[in-house]
């Protein structure tokens, strides 16, 4: 692979090269708006822009569960399913465990090896980096990018440790949680919230001794969802069961999928949800903007620590600081 020096490819070159669907270029691109050097700044959004009218064409599913619930596993066999049918899938991983423990749960082992060898399959693993805000945002963008390069199936898979949900919740067409078996009470108190903002729900690994114990889960799971307001308009979500192992269940899951869409494209919901998640993401980039706004000031004066220390003992409301913060900035 000919190595190109970002500073010396044009906004033109990353534009035609993704729109052509060049790997090379897609993944160079998807380095770009990763990059936090502000000098790329500018280049990122006219790539960006250059892009846009290609965008929005993609089924957007978000995957999540549990580590070991077994996602790889279950994306390799939906994903092989998929480009069987001559869909083009892009796969991209939020692996939000990789700042805090310094390694990756995603990355620890070979993942989806079979799906990463079709030629219509793209993977691109995310650490989640200084924020999860942060990893939101990039996602928005390599949503985009892939699209761009004729991926018209993206699958965002985040592990399910709590927090990357309700962003990934919000990035995303249709949202599918994976679960074990297993129904008790704590289970279903642990998994309640991000129950509420499923559009499926799946059991895994329902083979060999488990289907008995899978039943039962699947009935309690869609007892419970019945008291749950549905997550998106005029759908019930349901539970399904599956296994990736004896290749059981993952057509029934992607009918589902395809039938929300073709359901909630008629119906207008899709799109309604797509400007909602537009004007969310407007909201991160003006809180990320002033921050980073704020830290540069603050890295010339000391002033965000000054109030940071001050909000800490009490001695300034936080609202008085934001009122600083901002005084400040238009000042400069
Ligand atoms: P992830 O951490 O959620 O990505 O989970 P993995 O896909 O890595 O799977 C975790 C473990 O569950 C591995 O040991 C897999 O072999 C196993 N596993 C995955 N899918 C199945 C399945 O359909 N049936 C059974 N019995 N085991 C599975």
């Amino acid at each position: 692979m000919q190595y190109l020096d970002p500073n010396r490819v044009s906004a033109d070159q990353y534009i035609n090269g993704v729109l052509e669907g060049d790997l090379v270029m897609l993944a160079r691109a998807l380095s770009l708006i990763e990059s936090s050097r502000i000098a790329d700044t500018s280049l990122k959004l006219r790539v960006l822009e250059g892009i846009l009218p290609k965008t929005g064409n993609a089924l957007r599913v978000g995957i999540t569960g549990a580590p070991g619930v077994g996602k790889s596993t279950f994306i390799e066999e939906l994903g092989l399913m998929l480009v069987e049918k001559g869909y083009k899938l892009a796969i991209l991983t939020i692996d939000p465990s990789s700042q805090r423990s310094r390694g990756s749960i995603l990355g620890d082992k070979t993942r989806m090896d079979k799906l990463s060898k079709s030629d219509s399959a793209f993977i691109r693993p995310t650490a989640a980096g200084s924020s999860l805000g942060g990893v939101a945002q990039h996602t928005r963008e390599s949503i985009l990018l892939c699209e761009a390069a004729g991926y018209n199936v993206v699958f965002v898979e985040t592990v399910g440790v709590g927090q990357s949900e309700i962003q990934v919740r919000n990035i995303v067409d249709y949202f599918l949680l994976l679960m074990i078996s297993g129904a008790g009470d704590e289970l279903q108190g642990l998994k309640k919230g991000v129950m509420e903002m499923a559009d499926g729900l799946a059991i895994t690994k329902v083979d060999g001794e488990n289907i008995h114990k899978a039943k039962l889960t699947q009935t309690t799971f869609q007892n419970a969802l019945q008291y749950l307001v549905p997550a998106s308009s005029e759908w019930q979500p349901k539970v399904f069961t599956c296994s990736a192992f004896n290749k059981t269940g993952i057509e029934d899951i992607w009918d589902n999928v395809e039938q929300y869409f073709q359901q909630m494209k008629d119906n207008g919901y899709l799109e309604h949800q797509r400007q909602n998640q537009r004007l969310i993401w407007l909201d991160d980039c003006m809180r990320s903007e002033i921050t980073r706004h704020f830290q540069q000031i603050n890295k010339d004066e000391g002033s965000f620590e000054r109030l940071k220390g001050q909000v800490q003992k009490g001695t300034i409301l936080p609202n008085r600081a934001v009122v600083q913060i901002i005084e400040q900035l238009i000042s400069k």
